[in-house]
């Protein structure tokens, strides 16, 4: 019996991530029914700077081609080869499958900043100082 290398997956969740990369193996590039791919996980240990996109973590794979990556193993950085080089197309469906949505970078200190400042020129309009003179 083999363990899930990604538990916490729902079979929705699983086959949406195969239909993905369209039922194919990313390692043999060959098509798969989808109950015969695999989700590989790679290493988060070798991996840790992509850990914020769970899609970046994953493989898709046949048997044959799961057994080779944990048997030779196929390096990690081989393995992260063929995650860059993933469609975009496919990488936002991968993303969107386990839920993740990459946020617009935006300092989470703007809007506090800008209401601050609002706060500021509602009880100190500019130009309030020099009726006080
Ligand atoms: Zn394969
Ligand atoms: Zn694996």
């Amino acid at each position: 019996m083999q363990v899930p290398e990604y538990p916490g997956l729902t079979r929705v969740q699983e086959r949406a991530i195969k239909i993905a990369v369209e039922g194919t193996c990313e390692l043999c590039s060959e098509y798969f029914a989808l109950p015969l791919l695999e989700i590989h996980r790679i290493s988060r240990r070798l991996y840790r700077e992509m850990v914020r996109d769970p899609s970046a973590r994953i493989l898709v794979v046949c048997g044959p081609c799961h057994q080779h990556i944990h048997r030779l193993p196929v390096r990690v950085k081989d393995q992260r080869a063929i995650v860059s080089r993933r469609p975009y197309f496919v990488r936002q469906e991968l993303r969107k499958a386990l839920g993740y949505t990459p946020k617009p970078y935006s300092p989470p200190e703007t809007s506090a900043l800008s209401e601050m400042y609002e706060e500021y020129f509602y009880h100190f309009p500019p130009g309030s100082f020099r009726l006080g003179g």
